[in-house]
């Protein structure tokens, strides 16, 4: 058997890992070799799927060439509301859990599992929370629970409207709306633990479209339902084998299982190779905010609890889930909307002020301030198969040219200085960066701001004409300074090489006087050839907070931490979310050191923060907010 496969996959492109994967399925589901033969045999048969596809392609291009931009709507009532508002609810299409969550969240609604937990009856192999997760998950949903998920649910008439026009959402959530996700997967071998999280989720678009009697039994309409996007053509050989593979394996699974008369032919394969592309670049990451910290027991003030982790939040991914109105958002690495998750229902917001007719505009993972613009750029390409071209990836921004930046020789200079990689994405910019639309008022103010901060680092280039202008590595971008940057380099490797075993330090409860004096000399390095504004550095000061407050020294701690907080908001803005989680962190050792209404003065900045990204949902979603507030509050009573 072994030599088969060898020459299959010499023969065909050579994804050892999809073939590995089909073999673990046919293992598990007790095909013998003589199968896996012919099996193999009929996806070789199947290579003239690919030619079909790539018309198919270029049809469906025709019709969308990336995403639908989707615009704010004219509407004199809307017009008040634009300044941070709800855009859109919507519920899922279909979606699944992560396979890390699996034992820890419920498989419908992807809440965390409480102790009392309800297992699928039939192959226990799910996991709910309730017993109405578990059969809203298997059987048609109650009347009351179909209200409570509809997608009009607590909008504004107007709004409705608007979403009634754009989406065809009636031809998804219609009176005989069912869920039925799991029901398919219960019966016979467990693929759904064995293939990947895409195929599962494909899985279940295609069993829910075919009960609710919408997709025919060869899915040759599966796309004219769907109509989302993808980028098929544009994947490599390897990643198209995997599709072709998963499509044959999932169709198989699905018709052994609980739909006989679904049977692997041209169309079929073909549909689902489409939707698992569709499912690549449409499908939206669910995710949770989890507590580092036990917010159940609110720390005392002045009190600190010895060898306890600062309360700080950390973004875990639950699951994944196609939204049909949730992927139509272009993506910007600064974007004006912020998604979250209620329960599988998704919530759009607006972040800041959004003129009226512009895009709305999300981030697929990338953003300013968390990677550099090459960074950003690789990764869609990768990922997303586009080139982007957002505000911050074509003009020149401060976080970019600091964010990976060395310091300048000269200590009194704030210039920053680039490795040859950074300039040349950076040079590439210039252009846009003078000739960038300076007409309306919003724009003069983003202009005026933009030339302060990058003045702070970079005033060369804002003094010298367009046509000199580019941008040299080893070079000080204020001063005209030569650095050595190679050499600076280095040097910060070994540093953080001493800040990595601080992690290991942390986690085995070492952390003392000692260790800190080793973070400290480290920062000092990091300081002495990075620029300020380092992203490096904000990591580093964080990890010596969170050594400080281990070792109860909290003054240094708050130092520390305030340090961090100070290069983030350079990096995003003030009143960026992660700003907020990290004055969570800041207020939880203001509370512990004593120190009452600097605490009291923080929370109120995060909740600010938060209420502008989660609106009253903020309370719900991190169940130790109020807990905080009150616990400042009571503080800060006392105290005075
Ligand atoms: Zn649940
Ligand atoms: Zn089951
Ligand atoms: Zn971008
Ligand atoms: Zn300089």
């Amino acid at each position: 058997m072994s030599s088969i496969i060898w020459d299959f996959t010499k023969r065909v492109y050579g994804t050892a890992i999809a073939l590995s994967a089909l073999i673990l399925v046919m293992q598990r589901l007790g095909i013998g070799e003589a199968n896996l033969i012919l099996f193999l045999e009929t996806i070789k048969m199947r290579s003239m799927t690919l030619q079909f596809l790539c018309r198919l392609n270029h049809h469906w291009r025709g019709r969308s060439s990336y995403k639908t931009n989707l615009r704010l709507f004219r509407s004199t009532r809307i017009r008040k509301h634009l300044n941070m508002m709800i855009v859109i609810q919507a519920i899922m299409l279909a979606g699944v859990i992560s396979k890390s969550c699996r034992e820890t969240h419920c498989h419908f609604c992807l809440n965390e599992l409480p102790a009392d937990a309800v297992p699928c009856p039939s192959c226990s192999r799910s996991v709910y929370c309730s017993e109405s997760c578990q059969i809203q998950s298997g059987e048609m949903m109650l009347t009351s629970e179909r209200d409570k998920h509809h997608i009009f649910h607590n909008l504004p008439d107007d709004i409705v409207e608007h979403i009634k026009g754009i989406t065809p959402a009636d031809v998804y959530y219609s009176e005989n709306e069912c869920i039925q996700e799991h029901q398919h997967e219960c019966r016979g071998a467990n693929w759904p633990a064995v293939l990947p999280s895409d195929a599962v989720l494909a899985g279940r678009v295609i069993m829910k479209l075919i009960n609710q009697g919408k997709a025919v039994m060869d899915l040759s309409n599966l796309q004219e339902i769907l109509e989302l996007s993808h980028s098929y053509s544009m994947m490599n050989p390897e990643s198209k084998l995997e599709m072709h593979l998963l499509s044959i394996v999932l169709i198989w699974c699905l018709s052994k299982s609980s739909c006989p008369d679904l049977s692997v032919c041209e169309a079929a394969v073909t549909q689902t190779i489409i939707l698992l592309a569709q499912i690549k670049v449409n499908s939206i990451a669910v995710v949770r905010m989890k507590s580092s910290g036990d917010f159940l027991k609110c720390i005392p003030s002045g009190n600190v609890s010895a060898k306890e982790q600062i309360q700080s939040l950390e973004q875990i991914r639950v699951g994944q889930a196609l939204y049909k109105t949730g992927s139509l958002f272009n993506h910007s690495c600064k974007p004006n909307i912020h998604l979250y998750f209620l329960s599988r229902g998704l919530v759009v917001r607006t972040t800041e002020f959004v003129p009226l007719g512009s895009p709305l505009e999300l981030s697929y993972g990338p953003e300013v301030g968390k990677w550099d613009c090459k960074n950003r750029i690789r990764f869609l390409e990768e990922e997303y198969f586009f080139h982007c071209r957002c505000r911050c990836c074509s003009q020149i921004n401060i976080s970019d040219l600091v964010i990976n930046g060395y310091c300048c020789v000269n200590t009194n200079c704030t210039g920053v200085v680039l490795d040859s990689n950074v300039a040349t994405c950076e040079s590439s910019k210039l252009n846009n960066f003078l000739t960038a639309p300076k007409s309306l008022d919003h724009h003069i103010k983003v202009w005026e701001k933009v030339h302060t901060d990058v003045g702070e680092v970079a005033s060369s280039l804002l003094s010298k004409h367009r046509d000199s202008l580019h941008i040299e590595p080893d070079i000080c971008l204020k001063c005209g300074s030569r650095c050595d940057v190679k050499n600076s380099h280095a040097a910060v490797n070994k540093a953080w090489n001493h800040l990595r075993r601080v992690d290991e330090l942390i986690n085995s409860g070492q952390a003392n006087v000692s260790v800190i004096s080793d973070c400290l000399r480290s920062i000092a390095v990091l300081r002495t050839f990075l620029h300020m504004y380092n992203k490096d550095i904000a990591d580093a000061e964080d990890k010596v907070a969170q050594v400080c407050y281990l070792a109860e020294e909290l003054l240094d701690a708050r130092k520390h931490c305030e340090a961090s907080i100070k290069i983030l908001k350079r990096l995003y803005e003030d009143e960026h979310v992660v700003i907020g989680n990290e004055m969570v962190k800041l207020a939880s050792i203001q509370l512990a050191s004593g120190d009452s209404s600097g605490a009291w003065n923080t929370t109120k900045k995060f909740s600010k923060i938060f209420s502008k990204y989660y609106g009253s949902h903020a309370e719900t979603l991190f169940s130790y907010l109020p807990c905080l507030k009150q616990e400042a509050a009571k503080a800060l009573n006392l105290s005075s």
